[in-house]
């Protein structure tokens, strides 16, 4: 996806700069215009690039820095906070509350991915153990409920729409009414996304609303729409006052900056980004973690969330990232389980470094790398595998025997163990994130 081409930009501009022997304002105001510019090309809006310089150059004040500041640190932090900012409405999400009906309502141009959307997210509820269900709104568009109601049936959520009716406020009511009855927990409804005129198709948004007075109006916006993005949130915002945004088509070549500025145009959070057409494409969104993947320094938190939703055996993992700890053996078991979801090139960028290490590689290179490193897992000891690593740098002949062993390198065991020496610091750095997130999921 083109954010990551992004992402790549902005760290090779910090990289640089921080690598220089020569670190003085001169390069530090060339690094700042690189990132600037590169923000620019991928449609971010032209004043937040500017908000955003002058931010990173407020925090980083070369004229009163004492000499002892890390100043390459500071630059990065600086860089990360600002691009955290971006994304950040300071919103609080809607969270749907359990036992009782959150009924959603979903808004959006025609085309934008709003009846996938809604199925995927009635997915997403319904494997986090919410009752979800889905009501097909759109009386306008012929074939409209035909859709939902195959994607509905793929995705085994039931679901309520009319091939009759041309009202589309007095459909939505009927669906609701009858989800509320049957005790469903997150009643989603889809709507029109095109009229004759675009003043109908806000009176309908209206008239829906009204209709079934929603817990919470998502608008989706297509990543691909570009500079029209804040526009059109703005106009949708007006009339349908959403409370979340879902970005889709962001796996596309879109360059996705457009959308991101509809977040601060509107002040209202991304809740979740579409990544492909699969029912499984959606992830949810947090600017920290975001920021982080798009910068190749990973999203663990994503990953775990994801494994968790798989319900694949994450063996001890969890229990250790909980416990601030990450052995070879669990580096060894997520790239096993990273190989059983999907996509890699999807995938490599919620483990922090190793996009860098795929950097260039399509699917089936990476997955044979991937291979290789299982490979290299599979050649050690019990006790080299529930190592932090270190055993490996005390006795280096290790690392030979695991290389003779799997068919593999030298090199190549050195690079999976300062992979594994990336993850196990930012397990430490999160210690008690797994217990968080526990948490966090029930209260979901
Ligand atoms: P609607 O008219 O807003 O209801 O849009 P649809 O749900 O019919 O989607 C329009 C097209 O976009 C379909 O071909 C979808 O498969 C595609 N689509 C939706 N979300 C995504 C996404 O996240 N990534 C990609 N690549 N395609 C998507």
């Amino acid at each position: 996806m083109v954010l990551q081409d992004l992402g790549r930009r902005i760290n090779a501009a910090v990289s640089d700069l921080t690598r220089s022997q020569n670190l003085d304002e001169k390069a530090f105001d060339g690094m700042v215009k690189e990132i600037c510019n590169a923000l620019l090309e991928a449609d971010v809006n032209v004043k937040l690039v500017s908000t955003l310089r002058k931010s990173i150059k407020n925090t980083v004040n070369f004229k009163d820095l004492p000499p002892a500041v890390n100043k390459k640190r500071l630059i990065q932090k600086a860089v990360f906070d600002e691009l955290v900012k971006l994304v950040d409405p300071h919103a609080e999400p809607f969270k749907p509350k359990k036992g009782k009906p959150n009924v959603i309502m979903f808004v959006g141009l025609q085309g934008s991915g709003k009846t996938t959307t809604c199925t995927k997210l009635a997915r997403w509820y319904q494997t986090r153990g919410f009752k979800s269900c889905l009501v097909c709104a759109d009386t306008f568009r012929a074939g409209a409920f035909d859709q939902l109601k195959q994607n509905a049936t793929k995705a085994k959520i039931p679901y309520f729409g009319s091939l009759t009716s041309t009202d589309p406020a007095l459909v939505a009511a009927e669906g609701v009414a009858k989800f509320k009855k049957e005790r469903f927990e997150i009643i989603i409804v889809d709507t029109s996304g095109r009229h004759r005129q675009e003043k109908d198709l806000f009176d309908e948004m209206t008239q829906i609303q009204r209709a079934i007075t929603p817990d919470q109006t998502i608008m989706v916006l297509d990543a691909t729409i570009g500079q029209q993005a804040e526009a059109q949130s703005k106009a949708f915002k007006e009339t349908a006052d959403f409370g979340s945004i879902i970005i889709t088509k962001t796996d596309g070549h879109a360059s996705g900056g457009g959308a991101i500025s509809a977040v601060a145009a509107t002040h209202t959070p991304i809740v979740f980004i579409g990544t492909g057409e699969h029912m499984l494409d959606l992830e949810r969104f947090q600017p920290q973690p975001f920021v982080s993947k798009m910068l190749g320094m990973g999203d663990m938190q994503g990953l775990v969330e994801h494994v968790q939703a798989l319900k694949l055996d994450q063996k001890d993992t969890m229990k250790h990232i909980a416990e601030g700890v990450f052995t070879v053996r669990d580096l060894r078991d997520q790239l096993q389980n990273i190989m059983k979801m999907g996509p890699l090139s999807k995938m490599a960028g919620m483990i922090p470094g190793l996009n860098q290490m795929m950097g260039g590689m399509d699917d089936e290179e990476g997955s044979m790398k991937m291979k290789r490193m299982i490979y290299i897992c599979d050649s050690m000891t019990n006790k080299e595998l529930d190592s932090d690593g270190k055993i490996f740098v005390e006795q280096p002949s290790r690392m030979t025997r695991v290389a003779r062993g799997s068919g593999t390198s030298v090199r190549e065991v050195e690079e999976l163990l300062s992979q594994q020496k990336v993850m196990a610091g930012m397990a430490k750095k999160m210690g008690g994130m797994g217990k968080n997130m526990a948490r966090a999921q029930q209260q979901m």
